[in-house]
Parts: structure tokens; sequence; C-alpha cells
């Protein structure tokens, strides 16, 4: 069951105007946010974000967080499993094709919900590979644009050579995947990109910051280098679908020993119990002031 402007209807039967402004223009914004137990992880954040994208596609948010917590409850309530994540996705609305706003049209609003499957334990074991690319996209990359063609392509090109992500580079230094963040570790410390126009903030970004400094694991947040990248003991990519999975594998070179490092192991487990805790209902950053 699918939330669609107002109504819950099964998927089959939810339909929008071609001239919807996200089907014309990409003109809109999306969220993804996990549930596991069937509770919403990090919602707050999330919806933090969403108010992020909204600002900067200068498009009102339809609900108060207090209505967006109600809306995803149901939505979830409505669907099988446990562990789901929802897809929440809203457009400027159907109007006349002109590039410029329309005046007084509702958005478009959107909400799915899918099965949230853990990544395949094989890949936790051996690593994933992944490859590398020129960061083509706008620069814009913290506003979560349903107009994703730039990600599209750029993740084929991994898709193509049977990796998992493509990771992206501007100007010589490591911005993030195409549908994930990317951590970098050296020498025992954990290097991340600082969070900028130029990649999205990531919620499993800051939870796997937080574990880190409050397990008092070394940390530097700042420019990574393409070469840097290439000399990596260890590639860590981040995602709400994903969670954490060591890249092992870089354009067909070993990353470090060619094996997941004794970081990802420690940051895999305790994400593992972060997600416990909030399963509890005593994690920070999931429902404050909702
Ligand atoms: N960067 C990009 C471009 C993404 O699409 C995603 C996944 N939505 C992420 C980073 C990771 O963000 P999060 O941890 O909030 O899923």
């Amino acid at each position: 069951m699918i939330y669609l402007n107002g109504k819950f209807m099964p998927i089959e039967e939810a339909c929008i105007p071609v001239l919807d402004r996200g089907f014309i223009f990409g003109d809109g914004i999306y969220e993804v946010i996990p549930a596991y137990s069937r509770k919403p992880f990090r919602l707050a954040k999330h919806l933090d974000r969403l108010q992020h994208s909204l600002d900067g596609i200068r498009l009102q948010n339809p609900f108060s967080n207090a209505e967006w917590k109600n809306l995803l409850e149901q939505v979830i309530a409505k669907n099988d499993g446990e562990d789901q994540y929802l897809y929440l996705h809203i457009t400027r609305g159907v109007a006349k094709r002109d590039h410029a706003f329309p005046v007084n049209v509702p958005p478009t609003i959107f909400i799915m919900s899918n099965p949230l499957l853990p990544p395949p334990a094989e890949l936790l074991v051996s690593g994933a590979s992944a490859i590398t690319a020129i960061d083509n996209r706008w620069i814009r990359c913290d506003v979560k644009a349903i107009s994703l063609l730039p990600n599209v392509l750029l993740r084929q090109l991994a898709v193509d050579v049977h990796a998992i992500e493509t990771i992206l580079i501007r100007d010589g230094f490591l911005t993030e995947g195409a549908a994930s963040n990317i951590f970098v570790v050296k020498d025992k410390v954990l290097l991340a990109p600082p969070k900028s126009h130029l990649m999205l903030p990531g919620i499993t970004y800051d939870v796997i910051l937080e574990l880190a400094a409050a397990n008092k694991i070394a940390h530097e947040i700042r420019e990574i280098s393409e070469t840097e990248i290439r000399k990596a003991d260890e590639i860590l990519l981040t995602s709400s679908t994903k969670e954490i999975m060591p890249i092992t594998l870089l354009d067909n070179n070993s990353v470090g020993n060619g094996k997941p490092g004794a970081m990802f192991t420690q940051l895999h487990a305790l994400y593992q119990q972060y997600k416990a805790t909030h399963m509890r209902g005593n994690a920070s950053g999931d429902t404050e002031d909702l």
C-alpha cells in the first residue's frame, strides 16, 4: 500500500498526470528512511534533511514533522515486514509545461514502502568491488533531488563491470558514491570527506562519525585526495539501505590486503548494536522534537 496525495492505495492503482513537474522536469526532492522493527530510524534527522532539500528547491513543506511521523507510521502499518524502507517523494505538482514555478499548485506527495534486507552476508565477509569516475553532477549535491540522471549513469558504469558502486572524484578529491557516502582508512585513522554542497549529508555517515567519536576511534573530517583513496588501507561505503560495507577492490586493484579490515569489523558491530538500541527505543537521533 502506498500513499499518494492524501489517499492510501495499492501501488498498481496509483497514477499521476503526465504534466506532473516531477515527470516533466525532475522538479522535486525525495528521502529514503529505513524502519527497523517497524520504527523509523533517525526520523528527526531524515525530516531535517527533507526540510533542507525542500528549502534548496524553494518548495514549502506540506506537513509538520508530527504529521510526517503519523503518515509514515500509517504506511509502515499497512505494509508487510518488520524492517522496511520508506521512499518519500515530493514534486512541485501538476501544471502547464513552463520552467517558471506555477502559482497556487499543490505539490504531489508520494510515499511507498519496500522490504529492507541487510546486505548479502558474503559481501560483508569478502568485501565488494567499486570503480572510480569523475563526479560530473551539479554543485547542489546536498539537495536530495529526484533528478538523478548523472547518478543513474554513474552507477551504471559500476553495474556494467559487476561492481557495486562508483566512487566519485571531483577536482582530485573524493566526494561520495553514486548513491552512498565513502570513508577511507589509513594507518588506523578513519577519514571522512567534509560535508559541503558537493555531497549528500548521509544519515548513516553521521551515525558512523558519532559511533567513532563515542568509541574513541581516531577519525578526521577533511578533504581526501584521489591518491589517498588509491593508497587506502580500507574503503567503507555507507547508506541507509546498505548500512556499512567494505570495498576491497577498487578499479580492479586490491584495497589494503584485499580483505575487509579491522575498522570495518569494529564499525559494523557498533552499527548493529546501535540499531538494536534504536529498536528498544532509546537511541539518540531517533525522534527528538517529534
Ligand atoms: N550520497 C548519495 C548520493 C546517496 O544517494 C545516498 C543514499 N541515499 C547517500 C549518500 C547515503 O545517505 P544515507 O546514509 O542517508 O542513506
